[in-house]
C-alpha cells in the first residue's frame, strides 16, 4: 500500500529501505493478545523544561555540543561528541518509559556478497566479555524488552534496542555495544550464519555439497517475493555510480565469493568508533551510558577521518534510462498476461537539504494520495491495472532522494500507456496546479499525525532520522516540522504557482528518470536453480581430496558446536524482583448511554479524540460474512449520498485521521465453543475537530453509498492485487492460518477471511458474479451491521474534553436506526485430522503444525504460553534455525486456544514437521527444561503482555474480547508463578499422545516425496 505522509507515526514509512534493502537478524512479533492491534506507552508530556546537559560541558569524556527543545514532540535534545573518537551521541530526553538505545555504523559495500549483513548476523554471534554462541539469541529470552533487533540498510548497519525497564536497558547496552566493537567473529559461526559447503548427509563425506548458511536462505527467500526484487533493483539502477548499486543484503548467487578474512577486515574499517553513531531515547539516566561508553570502549581508541564511508551525491543523468528485468511467475498472482509491474523513478534533492525535501515529500502525497489527487485519477481511475505498487512513493533514505510512481498488474501492452498518462499528468498539473483543499487536506494529516502518540515514538524518531544522520544531515533541525509546515504555507501564499514550478523543476525538466519494468517469467525459478547448481559445480570442481576431507570434518566440527548446550550463565538476566509490578494503565469506566455499551478512558492523549465503534457482524449470511473484508476496505471509499467520494475523502482528512475498518474475529476465550465475528471501526481527531468527525461517522455510516459500479469494480481489483503481494514474505503467518484452518470450523473460515484461501475466494467471487450484485451484497452487509442495538464504543480522550466529546457521542448515537437482529454467535466444531500443502513457486518452504489445545481462560492457557516460548528458545530455534538453515522457527499459542509450530524460510519441510512431532521426546530428555528456560520463557511472555499501549489504544482488550484488567493481571501473575513440575503435566496432558484435532500445512515448492516419507494424506492446493 502507498505509505501515508506520517511523520514518525510509523517506524518505517519510507519504500526502498522498508522493503528489500533493511535485512533483519529476526522477525519482531510482539502480540499482547490474540488479535494484532498497536502497543504503545502513554508518555506524560513535561511542561517545564531545565537542561540537564550544558554545552560546551564535559561529561564523562564527552562534550555537550548543542542543546534544543523541539515542542512538537516535548522532548530535549542533546548532541554530544566524544572528545578522543570523534563519535556523535545523540540523546533525546523525553517523558517517556519506552526507552531506546541503538548505534549505527555507516557502512558502504562494493559488492553484493551481503557483507555488512552477514557481518550483522555475525556480530551477534559472541564478544570478548560474552562470549555466548549467540548472545543476542539467547538476550530475547533474558530481557523484557519491547523492540530488539539488528538490521543492514543500503548504506548503514544499525542495532537497535527499546525497553521499559532500567536494569534491562543497562544489561542489552552492554551486549550490543561489546558485540559490535569485540566481536568473536568466529569462523564456524561465519559457516553458521553466512554460506557454508557440507554433505547433504553430514555423516557421510561421500554424500552430495550443498551450500547452506542462514543468511544464505534468507536472501533465497527475499529474492523470490517480487515487490522486494522490484524495489531493490529500482534502487540499484537509479543509483548506480556507488555503493546504492550493490545489494546490501546479498545475492544468493554472490553470497558464496565472500571470505570470512573479507568479513573481518570490514569490520576493523567500518565498525570504528569514529564511523559510528550512537542514539540513546527516553527517561533513563544518560550519564551512566557516556560512563559505561567511555571506559570500556571509547577511552582506549584513536579519532580516524570517516569520510571513506560517505556517500557521494549521484552523478545526474543527461538522458532517462528504461530497464527491464524478470520476476518469478506468481501462482497466487493474477493472470501471467498481467502480471507485470512498471515505475518511473525521478531523482529529487540532498536528503540534507531539509526544507527542499521535506516539501517534496508532500508534493509527492498531493500528486499520489487519493481520490483528489492527479495520479490516482489518471493511473488508478482508468482501472487497466491493480493499483499502485508497494515502491510508489518519496523515498529520503539514500543521499540522494526519489520519487516514484508505479503500477502493478498491468499488460505489457500498457507500459507505453502508463508513460504516456505520466507525462500528460506532469503537464496537467503544471498547467492548472492544485485544488487548495486538496493540499490542505495533506497538511492536515500531517499536523494531526504530529500530536498522535506514536506506541514505539523514540524508535520512529530513530528510523526516521537515521538515514539523514548518516549523510551528515542536521537531524536535529528536522525535528522542527511545524516550522517546515508553516514556511511551506507561506510558500504556497506569496506564491501561486510554487508548487508548479516545483513539478516543472523536479519532473518535467528531469533527465534523471529511470523507467523499470518487470515482468514474470515461467523459468525464472528453474534458472535461478540452474544458476546455483553451476556455481556449485564450479565451486567443487576446483576441490582436491584435501579440500572434500576438510568440508567433512567441518561440517562434523559446526554440528557439534551446535549442539552445545550455551554457557548463557555468563549473560546477564533480569530477577523475578525487576518484573513483578504489572503495568499501570488509566481506569476504563464503562456506562451504558442511550443503551449502549460504551468504555470511556481519560488518557493524555495530546489534545486528540480517539472514537472506536465495533459492529457485531455475526447475524450476517456466510455469504455476506465472506464478503465482509472487501467490504471493510471499500466502505470508506465509495463517498456517500451526500457526498461523492472525492468530496467526502476531503472532508474527512482535512478534519480527522480518515476512517480505519477492521474485520475481527472473536472466539469465546472461556471455553472456544463459539466466536463472533465483528467489524471494528478506528479514528480520531483533533478535539477542536470532534464535532466534524462524529458529524462524518454519521454521514458514513448512515448514508454510504454503494452506487458507482465502476468505482467498486476498480476497488475490487486493486484489492486482490494487493493481498497477493506479500504473501512468501509474511509466509509463517499464512502457513499457521492454513493448519488452524483444519483444526476448526471457526478457523477454517478465519482463513477463507484472511488466508491464501481468501485471494482464492476473491478471484472466483469476481469471476462468477457482476460487480452489480456484489454491490447489492455490500449495501446490506452496511444495512445489517450499522445498527444502534448493534454496537459497543470505545472513547479514549483528555479529561478535560471528555464532556464535551461525550455530548457529541450521545446525539451521534440518536442518529443510529435499531433493527432486530439477535444472532449473538456461533458455535465452533472441531475436525478431523488432515494435511494441506499449497504450492508455490518459491525455493523455500514455511511448515506449520496446529492443533487444538486450550482458550486464554483456561488454567492452562498461561502454561502452555511459557512453553510455547521455552519451546520456541531452547528447542525449534537451535534445531530448524541454527541446524538444519531455516531462517525462523517457533511456537505459539493464541487465544482461541490453536496451538502452532512453525518455520520460515525453510530449506526442509519433512524434516521440519518431523522435529515439531518429535517435541515430546525433547521434553523427555533430562534437563531441558529447568529453572532457568522456565524463567527466561516467562520473560519472553511478559515482553508480550507487558508491551506498552497508545493512549489511543487502551482498553481494546476490553473491547474485542472483553478481558479486564483484573482478569490481565490475574493472567500476568498466574503465567508468573507457573512451575517445572506444572510445564511437565503440561506436556504430558497436551504433547504425548497425537493430539485428537491437529493440522499441518505447508507452503513451498512441489514435493513428491510428501505423500510417502510423511504416513499422511496431503491435500495439495496449487
Ligand atoms: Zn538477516
Amino acid at each position: 500500500m502507498l505509505s501515508r505522509l506520517k511523520w514518525l507515526g510509523n517506524a518505517h514509512p519510507n519504500i526502498w529501505r522498508s522493503q528489500v534493502n533493511k535485512n533483519c537478524k529476526f522477525v519482531s512479533t510482539n502480540k499482547k493478545f490474540g488479535a494484532s492491534h498497536t502497543q504503545g506507552d502513554v508518555p506524560n508530556l513535561i511542561h517545564h523544561h531545565e537542561h540537564k546537559y550544558a554545552e560546551g560541558k564535559i561529561y564523562n569524556g564527552f562534550l555537550c555540543e548543542h542543546v534544543e527543545h523541539i515542542s512538537d514532540f516535548e522532548l530535549t535534545s542533546y548532541t554530544l561528541r566524544h572528545q578522543r573518537t570523534g563519535t556523535e551521541l545523540w540523546h533525546i530526553d523525553r517523558n517517556d518509559a519506552n526507552n531506546v538505545f541503538s548505534i549505527n555504523f555507516r557502512t558502504t559495500p562494493f559488492d553484493s556478497t551481503g557483507l555488512p549483513h552477514i557481518l550483522e548476523h555475525l556480530v551477534l554471534c559472541g564478544s570478548k566479555n560474552y562470549p555466548v554462541r549467540d548472545p543476542f539469541f539467547k538476550m530475547l529470552n533474558r530481557s523484557v524488552a519491547t523492540f530488539m533487533n539488528a538490521m543492514t540498510g543500503p548504506d548503514y548497519t544499525i542495532y537497535p534496542f527499546s525497553t521499559m525497564n532500567e536494569t534491562d536497558f543497562r544489561n542489552l547496552q552492554r551486549i550490543y555495544l561489546d558485540a559490535v566493537f569485540r566481536p568473536n567473529l568466529l569462523y564456524l559461526d561465519f559457516l553458521q550464519e553466512g554460506w557454508r559447503l557440507e554433505n547433504e548427509d553430514i555423516h557421510d563425506c561421500n554424500s552430495k555439497l550443498i551450500i547452506k548458511g542462514v543468511v544464505y536462505n534468507e536472501m533465497k527467500g527475499a529474492f523470490s517475493e517480487n515487490s522486494q526484487v522490484f524495489s531493490q533493483n529500482l534502487l540499484n539502477n537509479m543509483l548506480p555510480d556507488h555503493t546504492y548499486g550493490y545489494v546490501s543484503g546479498g545475492n544468493p548467487l554472490e553470497i558464496p565469493k565472500l571470505t570470512h578474512e573479507d568479513l573481518i577486515e570490514f569490520h576493523q574499517k567500518y565498525y570504528h568508533p569514529s564511523n559510528s553513531r550512537i542514539y540513546s531515547y527516553g527517561s533513563f539516566d544518560l550519564t551512566k551510558t557516556l560512563w559505561l561508553l567511555d571506559k570500556e570502549y571509547l577511552s582506549e581508541r584513536t579519532c580516524i577521518d570517516n569520510s571513506y564511508s560517505q556517500i557521494p551525491q549521484q552523478q545526474r543523468w543527461q538522458q532517462p534510462r528504461n530497464v527491464h528485468i524478470s520476476s518469478r511467475l506468481d501462482s497466487m498472482g493474477a493472470t501471467i498476461d498481467r502480471q507485470n509491474q512498471i515505475a518511473i523513478a525521478l531523482l529529487m534533492c540532498d536528503v540534507t537539504n531539509l526544507q527542499e525535501s521535506f516539501e517534496l515529500n508532500v508534493l509527492s502525497e498531493v500528486l499520489i494520495r487519493g481520490p483528489n489527487s492527479p495520479f490516482y485519477k489518471s493511473l488508478i481511475e482508468p482501472n487497466f491495472s491493480g493499483g499502485y505498487n508497494r515502491s510508489t512513493g518519496y523515498s529520503s533514505d539514500t543521499k540522494d532522494t526519489a520519487f516514484v510512481v508505479g503500477l502493478q498488474d498491468l499488460r505489457v501492452e500498457d507500459f507505453t500507456k502508463f508513460c504516456e498518462i505520466f507525462d500528460q499528468t506532469i503537464t496537467h498539473s503544471i498547467e492548472n496546479g492544485f485544488e487548495s483543499q486538496h493540499v490542505e487536506s495533506i497538511l492536515h494529516s500531517l499536523e494531526l499525525s504530529l500530536k498522535h502518540q506514536s506506541p514505539h515514538f523514540g524508535n520512529a524518531l530513530l528510523f526516521n532520522s537515521t538515514a539523514l544522520w548518516n549523510n551528515n544531515g542536521d537531524i536535529v533541525s528536522n525535528l522542527r516540522v511545524s516550522e517546515m509546515i508553516s514556511s511551506l504555507r507561506t510558500s504556497l501564499r506569496k506564491n501561486k504557482t510554487y508548487f508548479q514550478d516545483k513539478i516543472q523543476q523536479y519532473f518535467a525538466n528531469n533527465t534523471h528518470r529511470l523507467t523499470l519494468t518487470m515482468s514474470p517469467d515461467a523459468l525464472y525459478q528453474e534458472n535461478f536453480k540452474r544458476a546455483e547448481s553451476e556455481m556449485l559445480r564450479q565451486i567443487v570442481a576446483v576441490l582436491d581430496k584435501e579440500k572434500f576431507q576438510n568440508i567433512y570434518q567441518t561440517g562434523l566440527e559446526l554440528d557439534a558446536f551446535q549442539k552445545v548446550k550455551p554457557n548463557t550463565e555468563i549473560l546477564p538476566c533480569l530477577t523475578i524482583n525487576d518484573v513483578s509490578e504489572p503495568p499501570k494503565w488509566p481506569k476504563l469506566i464503562v456506562e451504558t448511554i442511550q443503551n449502549v455499551h460504551t468504555q470511556i478512558c481519560k488518557v493524555s492523549s495530546n489534545e486528540i479524540t480517539y472514537l472506536k465503534c465495533l459492529f457485531n457482524a455475526t447475524s450476517l449470511s456466510q455469504e455476506e460474512i465472506q464478503l465482509l473484508p472487501l467490504f471493510c476496505t471499500v466502505i470508506n471509499n465509495m463517498g456517500t449520498s451526500k457526498y461523492d467520494f472525492r468530496e467526502f475523502d476531503k472532508l474527512v482528512l482535512s478534519k480527522t485521521s480518515g476512517f480505519d475498518f477492521k474485520l475481527n474475529f472473536i472466539e469465546n476465550i472461556r471455553d472456544a465453543k463459539s466466536y463472533k465475528i465483528s467489524v471494528l471501526m478506528d479514528t480520531h481527531a483533533l478535539d477542536k475537530n470532534a464535532p466534524e468527525l462524529f458529524y462524518l461517522c454519521q454521514e458514513l455510516l448512515l448514508n454510504f453509498d454503494f452506487t458507482d459500479t465502476d468505482r467498486l469494480k476498480m476497488l475490487i481489483e486493486n484489492y486482490i492485487s494487493n493481498i497477493s503481494v506479500g504473501v512468501a514474505s509474511s509466509g509463517h503467518v499464512y502457513a499457521m492460518l492454513g493448519a488452524s484452518a483444519l483444526v476448526t470450523d471457526a478457523s477454517n473460515l478465519k482463513s477463507r477471511l484472511f488466508g491464501i484461501d481468501h485471494i482464492d475466494f476473491m478471484k472466483t467471487l469476481v469471476q462468477d458474479n457482476n460487480t452489480v450484485d456484489i454491490c447489492k451484497t455490500l449495501k446490506s452487509i452496511g444495512k445489517k451491521l450499522f445498527l444502534k442495538n448493534n454496537i459497543q464504543v470505545a472513547i479514549n480522550t483528555t479529561e478535560s474534553y471528555l464532556a464535551t466529546a461525550l455530548q457529541h457521542y450521545r446525539n451521534f448515537l440518536e442518529t443510529l436506526p435499531s433493527l432486530d437482529n439477535s444472532k449473538e454467535s456461533h458455535s465452533i466444531n472441531l475436525l478431523n485430522p488432515s494435511c494441506q500443502h499449497y504450492i508455490l513457486n518459491i525455493p523455500v518452504n514455511y511448515c506449520a503444525k496446529a492443533f487444538f489445545a486450550a482458550p486464554y481462560l483456561h488454567q492452562d492457557h498461561p502454561k502452555l504460553r511459557v512453553l510455547a516460548k521455552l519451546l520456541s528458545a531452547k528447542y525449534l530455534l537451535p534445531v530448524v534455525r541454527e541446524k538444519n538453515g531455516a531462517y525462523g522457527a517457533g511456537a505459539k499459542i493464541s487465544s482461541d486456544g490453536i496451538f502452532s509450530f512453525y518455520s520460515y524460510r525453510d530449506p526442509h519441510s519433512i524434516k521440519t514437521l518431523d522435529t515439531f512431532d518429535k517435541t515430546y521426546e525433547w521434553t523427555r530428555l533430562e534437563k531441558n527444561i529447568d529453572q532457568e528456560a522456565l524463567f527466561e520463557a516467562k520473560l519472553g511472555v511478559l515482553q508480550q503482555l507487558d508491551s506498552p499501549i497508545a493512549p489511543g489504544n487502551i482498553g481494546i482488550d476490553y473491547l474485542l474480547y472483553a478481558v479486564s484488567q483484573d482478569m490481565f493481571e490475574n493472567y500476568r501473575s498466574r503465567m508468573l508463578s507457573v512451575t517445572v513440575d506444572e510445564i511437565h503435566d503440561t506436556v504430558q496432558k497436551y504433547l504425548k499422545k497425537t493430539p485428537k484435532n491437529f493440522g499441518k500445512c505447508i507452503i513451498g515448492p512441489e514435493n513428491e516425496e510428501l505423500q510417502l516419507e510423511t504416513n499422511h494424506k496431503w491435500k495439495i492446493i496449487s
